[in-house]
């Protein structure tokens, strides 16, 4: 568990690897409540209604100027969060507010916030994750108001250590790397935005560290973003060796294998063309997930047909003649769309999610197949199908013939449940692929909801027991000599890779940013010792214990700085 262990080292969870020496600056905090006082009846209403306008304004124009200089995921949430400071639902309650009851701009700035925000909380799942972001503009909103510095990222002339409880979204876009050196949490997980973007990034980052409120500007701080740990004070010797390490590549530049030539292609995760196009620069062999549920987000319908073809098509050519596999739409839980999944659910991540959408919605399912279908028909891309959250051998071989249907021979199940894992020999009678689902499979193995930041210890590959699924997942892929390749977070992780390969993963796939990293270990490492490393890993009883002991293994890891 994440404890403060003495003075001088604090111990969180290792959510971007890397070490990195710096100065700390605090994340500033957002202003206070503004006064409920009313506006004296001296004051122009009308004049005061027209400031918010102007913020807001202001405020989106800020954000739309930062999305346009960011690129994949750090712009997308950069262009959410603007399109909300754009929202005129916030900005019309909070002029209501300033004429009828004669709120001050601020106050009525923030407590229109208030209610969007209640609103989305009332709805759930990834719409209540969205309050973070209303929060978020309302903050901006009022320090514009207020004529005060914005909350958030310091804007520093020189690189530092940024320290907070958690980064809001559209802080965590904005980080540039060059001034950014690593960052430290005390809340989070290794799920959260800050965890996410901080890998894609390629900047080290501990979340969840509990003693990261204690540290303050100008502090001099060593995070290992590998470890989990933070050294205060840090003594000369070790802040030698960080300066000393090797710099880190930022491209894949040869096709994954390990030190005797056993090849392991190392494919991207991508949401979008953007993505698409950044992960072909960064050297991608291919994209392992593309995950389709943007085009789905903030809509009251599915998408039409036409508009998915050229969404598909737009990534399809980012990676002409190579491997892209697309997942179908993985709705529920922490995605829910109201238009397929039930708003009533007590259990939204037990419920009916992924492709348990397409018993109710079967329609949604069969008009995305048929726009992959078109798009992969007037691509070079060799395209791949898969279905999320399949639990059953019958749900595989439904899944296979509706591709089939749609002349989508390459079709391929998630596994991300447990009894998909001990049960993969089966689901592969027909399916001819699987792809481990290992944030999911982590959360369903270790009854431990992913987003959790105080469970974040359970919530890791590195258990024991989820290794024990991941390698009967394998043997099922060995039985029936079909691939079986892990998409999911664990993929990233540079010395749970080789474990993964000695445990039978035939391909990785991960952020970008984490492909050099992951190449670069896996080619000191011989098959035969990724095997040892996996029965290591497994044979340990705890998840710190087995990734110590595997990290003491790879020697290699210190001299990368990972
Ligand atoms: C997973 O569960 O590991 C996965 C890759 O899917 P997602 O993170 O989109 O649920
Ligand atoms: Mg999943």
């Amino acid at each position: 568990m994440t404890a403060v262990t003495d003075r001088s080292v604090l111990r969180g969870v290792a959510a971007s690897p890397g070490r990195r020496v710096g100065v700390v600056a605090r994340i500033a905090d957002p202003a206070p409540a503004p006064s409920p006082e009313p506006l004296a009846t001296s004051v122009d209403l009308a004049a005061a209604a027209t400031t918010v306008d102007d913020a807001a304004a202001r405020v989106r124009d800020q954000l739309a100027a930062a999305a346009a200089g960011a690129t994949g995921e750090a712009a997308e949430i950069l262009g959410v969060t603007a399109a909300m400071a754009a929202d005129p639902s916030l900005a019309d309650e909070a002029r209501r507010r300033v004429v009828e009851q004669r709120a001050s701009p601020a106050r009525a700035v923030w407590d229109a916030a208030e209610l969007v925000a209640e609103q989305l909380r009332a709805l759930g799942g990834m719409f209540a994750d969205r309050a973070g972001d209303v929060r978020d503009v309302r903050d901006r909103l009022v320090a514009e108001l207020q004529g005060v510095r914005p909350p958030g990222v310091p804007d520093l002339p020189d690189p530092f250590v940024l320290v907070g409880r958690e980064l809001a979204p559209a802080d965590a876009a904005r980080l540039d790397p060059d001034r950014v050196v690593a960052i430290v949490t005390s809340g989070g997980g290794p799920t959260s935005h800050t965890a996410i973007l901080a890998r894609s990034l390629g900047i080290p980052c501990v979340v969840a560290a509990p003693g990261a409120d204690t540290l303050v500007d100008g502090d001099h701080v060593l995070v290992d973003g590998s470890s989990g740990e933070v050294v205060r004070d840090p003594d000369t010797a070790l802040v030698d060796r960080v300066a000393h390490q090797r710099p880190r590549p930022t491209r894949l530049e040869r096709p994954g294998a390990t030190a005797d030539g056993h090849r392991v292609p190392l494919l991207a995760n991508v949401g979008d063309a953007a993505g698409a196009v950044a992960a072909a620069a960064g050297g991608a062999e291919g994209i392992g997930l593309f995950r389709t549920e943007l085009g789905y987000l903030g809509r009251a319908a599915a998408p039409g047909i036409e508009e998915q073809v050229r969404a598909y098509a737009a990534v399809f050519e980012a990676f002409a003649g190579r491997r892209v596999v697309v997942r179908t739409l993985d709705a529920g839980a922490d995605k829910p769309l109201p238009f397929v999944t039930p708003q009533d659910e007590a259990n939204p991540a037990l419920g009916v999610r992924g492709l348990r959408t397409s018993l109710a919605h079967p329609h949604v399912l069969e008009d995305q197949l048929a726009a992959i279908a078109r798009a992969a028909e007037a691509s070079s891309a060799d395209v791949w199908v898969m279905a999320p959250m399949v639990a059953t051998a019958q749900e595989a071989d439904d899944f296979v013939e509706r591709c089939a249907a749609h002349g989508l021979s390459r079709a391929g199940v998630m596994v991300e449940v447990p009894a998909a894992a001990l049960r993969t020999r089966h689901l592969l009678e027909r399916a001819t692929f699987a792809s481990l689902g290992t944030n999911d499979l982590t959360q369903y193995a270790m009854a431990a909801d992913r987003e959790l930041a105080e469970l974040a210890p359970l919530s890791t590959a590195w258990q024991p027991a989820v290794l024990d699924l991941v390698a009967a997942a394998c043997a099922g892929g060995a039985a029936t000599g079909r691939p079986v390749g892990v998409c999911g977070e664990a993929a990233a992780d540079v010395a749970l890779a080789p474990v993964l390969v000695g445990l039978g993963v035939s391909s990785l796939s991960m952020t970008a940013r984490a492909l050099p990293d992951v190449a670069a270990v896996l080619e000191t490492v011989t098959l035969d010792e990724c095997r040892d490393l996996a029965d290591v890993a497994r044979a340990s009883r705890t998840a710190d214990d087995a990734r110590a002991a595997v990290r003491s293994r790879l020697r290699v890891l210190a001299d990368l700085g990972l």
